[in-house]
């Protein structure tokens, strides 16, 4: 059912050569890019838009990030074969199988049902096993932690401490902070109390939201 032809793969290694000449850098992160075929997570495989540099839209209202973010920040995670990675906002599950690419332990929450149901469908179909979470990120997953890694895939009012706190010492959180415009930042945790936090440019997200009944 889902076909990765000579074409998208031709239009796949341009996007890879475009998202390094934006300035991306780290091979094996270039590498996953042109391995996910990004056209199979499109709404319709509408085959130029799945490989343009942009977001695009999927269901219940949220997007697919565009192919530079989803490198800028992988990049900046830094993934190590093995690693236990938490992504908030599994949307489409794009980002989870270029982590999964990268050889990271994947778990990933979801709080939007319709997508978490159709998304746990459709990576099972095209053979991609990162562990999916129907709840609420700003909580992250206690009873997995801790994580040496955390992406956040929305735009974040705030840093939520429950993230931070599961973090191995050492550890790394990359998340767009901000309401209108994000700015992208990094939490590396130093030790059990203390954290340095770096801040590397605008991005513009999808909300994080709160507060949902049920959650
Ligand atoms: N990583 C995704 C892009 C996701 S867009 C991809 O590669 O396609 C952001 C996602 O975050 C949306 O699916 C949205 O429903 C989800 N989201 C928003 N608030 C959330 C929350 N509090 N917890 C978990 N997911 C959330």
């Amino acid at each position: 059912m889902y076909q990765d032809t000579y074409r998208h793969q031709g239009m796949r290694r341009k996007l890879v050569e475009t998202v390094r000449m934006k300035g991306i850098s780290d091979e094996n992160v270039l590498q996953a890019i042109g391995k996910v075929p990004r056209h199979f997570f499109m709404e319709s495989s509408f085959l130029e838009h799945a490989y343009e540099d942009n977001a695009f839209p999927i269901a219940a209202g949220q997007t697919i990030s565009q192919p530079y973010t989803v490198a800028f920040m992988t990049q900046l995670l830094e993934i190590k074969r093995g690693e236990k990675v938490l992504e908030i906002g599994t949307g489409s599950g794009y980002q989870a199988c270029i982590l999964q690419e990268l050889g990271a332990k994947v778990f990933s929450i979801e709080r939007q049902k319709e997508l978490y149901d159709k998304t746990k469908r459709f990576l099972s179909q095209i053979g991609y096993v990162p562990k999916l979470f129907f709840g609420d990120g700003y909580k992250g997953l206690p009873s997995f932690a801790p994580f040496t890694k955390i992406i956040v895939t929305a735009g974040a009012p705030f840093i939520p401490e429950a993230l931070k706190l599961q973090l191995v010492v050492g550890g790394k959180l990359v998340i767009p902070v901000g309401e209108d415009i994000q700015i992208m930042t990094t939490v590396t945790r130093l030790s059990a109390d203390e954290f340095e936090i770096r801040e590397w440019g605008n991005f513009r997200f999808v909300p994080l939201l709160q507060n949902r009944e049920g959650l």
